[in-house]
């Protein structure tokens, strides 16, 4: 079961669909440099499991040096509206 606390980003959790990437590895332009961002599919897939885990209402929050899961951390937060 991917761990989203466990790693220096929370998508690193699970293996990329894209470029096959293992859990807690970064992924890899076809060349084989580091991307700079994760693939989308492996944002949506994390953001999948993620939800399968601990809910819809849950977000994960930077605390310190690691990640925390917040079970309501999305309540009463509509996704439309970011921070400038
Ligand atoms: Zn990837």
């Amino acid at each position: 079961m991917p761990d989203f606390t466990a790693h220096r980003h929370p998508v690193l959790a699970v293996r990329c669909p894209d470029c096959g990437r293992a859990p807690g590895n970064w992924c890899r332009r076809p060349s084989g440099h580091m991307a700079s961002d994760f693939h989308v599919s492996r944002k949506v897939q994390a953001d999948a499991v993620f939800i399968d885990q601990h809910g819809p209402d849950a977000s994960i929050e930077r605390i310190g040096d690691g990640w925390a899961v917040d079970p309501c951390g999305r309540v009463g937060i509509r996704p439309q509206q970011e921070q400038p």
